[in-house]
């Protein structure tokens, strides 16, 4: 039977990095929702923040503890072991069935300090302040910078590609509309179409009522289609109620765009395409 995008979920988070549930809580909810792929993406450590990665201490008890959930479900539903590798990660990239690659903080050009762009509002108004002049374009335009880094490195799945707008709901940093920072998101989305094949379509801002739109926005994701590109849909899920938030949603999102399938993440951790 074809995988569907409904029962396969690989963006998920657990109380090992900042979620909210368990690993073993997560693959019980998981296996209850009638899921069929359950892949895990902790944060990977960085040394920027301690409080929101897995320290090493935290990564062996991550990888020990979804070998055993692996077996324990064994025929019952397919776990993946899985990272989300920041841009500024330290830790070691191997060994893991796939990575989401992704950008989580900036460094400062002038004070080369560590900012949290996307839960800390005051994280990101010093960052404007102290490093880019008051400039929150100029900041944006560094972030899809970064971004292009990361992308460059191959990533499984390149994850919340626009993530600079999650604090920006009322335009408080920068104009989503104005060319510039159209123009920085294009530039950026077609540098990495050239090493990334799938990109995703993320829930979780609006899961957690951090914006209305989904990442990356609608004029983005046209683009990836005309640049030949394909979307998985994941819930960037912090907690068991959110494994599968939205995305019917945003497989009408993906329709709009003009996509007619989405990537579904298969027991191999390799691609299967379905039909929306
Ligand atoms: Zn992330
Ligand atoms: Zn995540």
């Amino acid at each position: 039977m074809e995988l569907s995008y409904l029962n396969s979920t690989v963006h998920n988070h657990s109380t090992l990095c900042d979620g909210k549930n368990t690993l073993e809580q997560m693959a019980l909810a998981a296996w209850q929702q009638g899921f069929e792929v359950l892949g895990f993406t902790g944060h990977s450590h960085t040394p920027c923040d301690l409080e929101y990665c897995m320290s090493p201490s935290r990564t062996a008890k991550y990888k020990a503890e979804i070998n055993r959930l692996k077996a324990m479900y064994k025929g019952k539903m397919n776990i993946l072991c899985g990272l989300e590798w920041d841009q500024f990660s330290d830790d070691d990239r191997r060994g893991y069935d796939y990575w989401i690659g992704s950008v989580h903080y900036l460094c400062g050009p002038c004070t080369g300090r560590y900012y949290e762009i996307d839960f800390r509002p005051q994280d990101l108004m010093a960052c404007m302040r102290d490093d880019f002049g008051g400039d929150g374009m100029a900041m944006a335009e560094a972030y899809f910078a970064s971004v292009k880094e990361i992308a460059a490195q191959k990533p499984t799945i390149l994850g919340h590609f626009d993530l600079i707008k999650k604090l920006n709901l009322v335009s408080t940093y920068f104009d989503e509309n104005n060319p510039r920072y159209k123009q920085a998101a294009l530039d950026a989305l077609a540098e990495c179409a050239k090493s990334v094949k799938v990109l995703e379509i993320n829930t979780g801002g609006v899961a957690r009522g951090y914006r209305s739109d989904f990442y990356p926005s609608a004029f983005l994701l046209k683009e990836w289609k005309a640049l030949g590109g394909d979307v998985i849909i994941t819930a960037d899920a912090h907690s068991t109620e959110n494994l599968r938030w939205g995305y019917e949603q945003a497989a009408e999102v993906a329709k709009a765009a003009g996509f007619d399938r989405v990537a579904v993440m298969n027991k191999d951790a390799g691609f299967d395409f379905c039909a929306i």
